[in-house]
């Protein structure tokens, strides 16, 4: 199983071939005789929400470098996602959560950046249940704030998603 389309078979290195399989094209290993699955790779994010304000911060790495964004990263392999949440968060803003203490979103397949597909699940909490002055970390330029009206505004960047998502986590908590 690869997140982007595999030329070669991550098993045995053999160049793979295009095969229809269930109504699509998959990679196709002919030394191994199997299929290489494509996948989306999940990721869990938080927004921290005081008052009407939620939590984001500037990206420092791809996608989207100085965009702005809910604080997210990829699930380590054997983490449940509420835990990979409360981490990603932690390493990005240096705020503290009991993974227990988050609500679930909503889940979401992100647009393809350089082939690879990601699920996003989104998880919100009140500032008020966390710990640690908002700090920025690692994968980060800056972290700050933002109030609904500024969500959106030109003076800044967002990634594509994120003017949605900010409204359905306020709903939320
Ligand atoms: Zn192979």
């Amino acid at each position: 199983m690869t997140v982007r389309p595999a030329d070669y078979c991550p098993d045995c290195g053999s160049a793979t071939t295009a095969r229809e399989i269930e109504e699509r094209e998959r990679r196709y290993c002919p030394s191994c005789e199997r299929v290489i699955w494509q996948n989306p790779a999940p990721c869990a994010a938080v927004a921290v929400v005081d008052g009407e304000s939620v939590l984001l911060v500037e990206r420092a790495v791809p996608p989207g470098v100085g965009e702005w964004t809910i604080p997210g990263g990829h699930m380590e392999v054997d983490e449940q996602p509420e835990v990979a949440a409360a981490r990603e968060l932690r390493e990005e803003t240096g705020v503290g959560v009991d993974p227990s203490a988050l609500s679930l979103v909503d889940a979401e397949l992100l647009a393809p950046f350089r082939g690879k597909r990601a699920v996003s699940i989104v998880y919100a909490v009140s500032f008020a249940e966390t710990e640690g002055t908002p700090t920025a970390g690692s994968d980060a330029a800056d972290v700050r704030f933002f109030a609904p009206r500024e969500v959106g505004e030109e003076a800044f960047s967002f990634r594509p998603h994120v003017p949605d998502r900010v409204e359905r986590a306020l709903d939320a908590v």
